[in-house]
């Protein structure tokens, strides 16, 4: 079993052991409900360092008001059995209190000001700052070298990035690609609220992105015409699209003919589970 923190000041002495031995600390940031998109990053956090650290905290700061923060499964135990099968070394656990023992409304924020406004930080106003405020918390607790994320919030990825080169971190990130079910759809802990007809046709957003992908692989390069094709096509199914945008990878900022690097990202709503996806076009 991997061994389980739930106390800061634990796992902040047992790393300071680790260091005495130069060991390199590795962390897997999550909210638990792990699927095979998160035990896909331990793998590549195993061939990064020699301590895995997975750390499960469905950190209520980066919900909304009217977000799914209470809904949001919570199944550590079973999470545990499954980081035992990928031999991650340690868990971190901490409580709400743990982690925010003065509240939320004092914590000081860390917030990216640019990129966090745009694509899914418009319509979840203050999820980024609380992404980037627990992560750099989880960074100042575990004190890693190496930080994994997967590419499925491709966003979350970028601010991230910038977030700690503004900071001056050494921390390194690394990068997951996105791990799929068979039909394509992302794997994601809100696919289990999709009812059957929804999961049948939740693959449409990836299908979305590969019918872009393809359009702009056969020389296209009206993007505003392709963005509203995939758009039609996803509602056309039945789902309420939030976006759907052909950006430039680095920066996020809306694509334009003349760039050469292109991602499509998309956010769209089945009844009121929110699915996101991204695909590097070019
Ligand atoms: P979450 O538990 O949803 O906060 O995700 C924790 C980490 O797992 C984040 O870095 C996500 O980008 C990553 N992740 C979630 N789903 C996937 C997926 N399908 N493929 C790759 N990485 C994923």
């Amino acid at each position: 079993m991997p061994q389980t923190f739930t106390k800061i000041a634990d796992i902040r002495s047992a790393i300071a052991d680790c260091k005495q031995h130069k060991q390199t600390i590795v962390i897997v940031p999550t909210m638990g409900n792990l699927h095979n998109g998160h035990l896909q990053l331990i793998d590549t956090a195993k061939q990064h360092g020699d301590v895995v650290i997975a750390t499960i905290f469905v950190n209520s700061m980066q919900f909304g008001l009217n977000e799914d923060w209470e809904q949001y499964p919570r199944t550590a135990g079973e999470d545990i059995a499954k980081l035992q099968t990928k031999d991650c070394d340690w868990v971190f656990l901490p409580t709400h209190a743990e982690m925010y023992p003065n509240g939320i409304k004092s914590q000081t924020l860390i917030t990216e000001p640019t990129m966090s406004k745009i694509l899914c930080g418009a319509s979840r106003p203050v999820h980024f700052d609380g992404v980037t405020t627990v992560l750099t918390k989880l960074i100042n607790i575990t004190t890693p070298d190496y930080l994994v994320l997967g590419s499925k919030d491709y966003q979350q990825l970028q601010i991230t990035r910038k977030m700690l080169q503004d900071v001056c971190s050494s921390v390194k990130v690394i990068a997951s690609p996105i791990a799929r079910e068979a039909d394509g759809l992302a794997y994601s802990s809100r696919n289990m609220f999709l009812s059957s007809y929804e999961r049948t046709h939740a693959n449409i957003l990836n299908r979305a992105l590969l019918t872009t992908k393809d359009k702009v692989s056969r020389g296209r390069r009206d993007l505003r015409n392709i963005e509203n094709e995939a758009i039609d096509q996803i509602t056309d199914t039945g789902f309420r699209v939030d976006y759907f945008q052909i950006c430039r990878p680095d920066s996020l900022q809306v694509a334009t003919s003349i760039n050469t690097k292109l991602i499509a990202l998309g956010a769209m709503y089945a009844d009121h589970t929110r699915l996101i996806d991204n695909m590097h076009l070019l």
